[in-house]
């Protein structure tokens, strides 16, 4: 039997301390040397009428949101979306627990983005197209990564533009630039965020995948990038940020889930370089997989890489909605996540997945948004 505590009684509780409303919000319980926390303790801070256990699967409902979660995986959906836990999701007696470090890290800031401290409305938008001049990055019979990558950021500048924000681009040629070169420029800019915009390679693998860096403690999620180290879990300068790192993830993740139908392959921590020296909110999005035949084709069509950058863009809006997002009171009830509208069973597995039709464009469902 795990001890367990109360959370005024524990040391080193700063994960909690931070969101907790009172000593007896949460109750903490060791668990693999880590603190972890049940999903009945979540359902009621969060206030989520319905909280339902089916073999190893605990769903908690209310009119607006869900949040899934099995036993003995290391995966999370929040209204559909899928995150990577930074610990596994345990099972205790007559509970499911998560850690207090996924609840700080990932459904705090993802649920309550407004209650994220230090927000600042966007000024800048720094991209950053992966890659450049000798390095390629990844590249199929169609084309490189660092071209596709630099089409999807031109895009995505367009667009901000056209919604009111300054733009800055990491490269605006085919240049080789370092990755230290890439964060030094991205951290002159004050109330800025930085997006890493990148193409996967692996195999017949496809899908999207987005990465804030990995908090401090926390190993990397798996990647197959080769610019990620994970063996150093130490404090980086990019922890500063965790808490917006992942809800500007998140925010264009949805975004860009909601416009195009590509597979979800989740919302990920990983110690990329560019992400972690950087002083602002950063994320790094990996649009698609070059090596995928089918995928692979779809993003040499402009029209995939436009579709991606328009979405971007909008992820981008969203999450400067929802962490500034100032409302009378600032209740829970006011404060919302608007995630797409999960599509399938958390129980499903994803060798059965099979991508739906690409649907016509539409308006993006809002994916993270504060307030009506
Ligand atoms: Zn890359």
């Amino acid at each position: 039997m795990p001890s367990q505590l109360r959370i005024g009684s524990l040391i080193g509780l700063t994960f909690l301390s931070a969101i907790a409303l009172g000593s007896d919000d949460w109750t903490v319980l060791k668990q693999q040397g880590h603190d972890y926390v049940t999903f009945s303790n979540v359902a009621h801070f969060y206030q989520f009428p319905e909280y339902t256990r089916v073999s190893h699967t605990v769903s908690l409902r209310s009119d607006r949101r869900v949040i899934r979660a099995q036993t003995g995986t290391s995966e999370l959906y929040i209204n559909g979306v899928r995150f990577f836990t930074d610990f596994p999701i345990l099972s205790s007696g007559n509970d499911e627990l998560i850690s207090a470090m996924d609840i700080s890290k990932i459904i705090e800031p993802v649920m309550r983005p407004n209650r994220i401290k230090n927000s600042h409305k966007i000024e800048t938008v720094v991209l950053d197209p992966g890659h450049g001049g000798t390095d390629n990055g990844a590249s199929n019979r169609w084309g490189s990564e660092k071209s596709f990558a630099m089409d999807v950021a031109s895009n995505v500048r367009r667009e901000l533009i056209k919604a009111g924000y300054k733009v800055e681009m990491t490269r605006m040629g085919d240049k080789a630039i370092g990755l230290e070169e890439r964060v030094n420029f991205a951290n002159r800019f004050p109330n800025a965020v930085f997006i890493s915009i990148h193409f996967n390679s692996s195999g017949s693998a496809e899908g999207l995948e987005t990465y804030a860096v990995a908090p401090q403690g926390v190993a990397s999620n798996m990647t197959n990038e080769k610019h990620a180290s994970s063996g150093n879990t130490t404090w980086c300068q990019g922890n500063a940020q965790d808490e917006h790192n992942i809800a500007l993830s998140a925010a264009i993740h949805a975004s860009v889930l909601s416009r195009l139908s590509i597979f979800d392959r989740g919302v990920k921590h990983a110690r990329f370089h560019v992400l972690r020296n950087i002083k602002v909110p950063a994320a790094l999005i990996e649009c698609g997989f070059l090596s995928s035949a089918a995928e692979g084709q779809r993003i040499a069509t402009a029209q995939y890489r436009q579709q991606v950058g328009m979405a971007i863009a909008q992820g981008i809006q969203n999450y400067d909605a929802a962490v500034n997002f100032r409302g009378t009171g600032q209740t829970f009830a006011q404060a919302k996540t608007r995630l797409p509208a999960h599509s399938r069973p958390i129980t499903e597995p994803l060798s059965a997945y099979v991508p739906p039709e690409p649907t016509h464009v539409d308006q993006p469902s809002i994916s993270i948004s504060a307030g009506e």
